[in-house]
């Protein structure tokens, strides 16, 4: 398996990085304080694109708008094997959305 990309520290860099992107509508509630109760994130579609060779997947929060970045390319073919490839859906990194000016990229592998 390939190691992960290295993300961009924050959010604007990588969406200028990422080619043949597109971008669905997360329609934002602003609930941020849902998120912070419980620790968890209503995560929707929101961008997918290819960025260092691989396959990403964006997620935004619906709530807080942070957003997390999926590599979803295939893995490699198990030792020639007949199984059929799959994506890795490997969570790469996390931008948090509570800072707007920030958006830090927040956790790595
Ligand atoms: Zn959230």
């Amino acid at each position: 398996m390939l190691p992960p990309p290295i993300l961009p520290s924050n959010l604007d860099a990588l969406l200028r990085l990422i080619s043949s992107g597109l971008v669905y509508q997360v329609p934002v509630r602003g609930a941020t304080t849902a998120c912070t109760a419980d620790q968890s994130h209503d995560m929707q579609l929101w961008v997918t694109g290819t960025y260092s060779a691989r396959s990403l997947r964006l997620n935004k929060c619906a709530d807080c708008q942070s957003v997390e970045v999926r590599d979803v390319s295939f893995d490699a073919n198990v030792g020639g094997s007949r199984l059929a490839r799959r994506p890795l859906n490997r969570l790469l990194g996390f931008y948090s959305g509570r800072r707007p000016a920030g958006r830090t990229y927040a956790m790595s592998r």
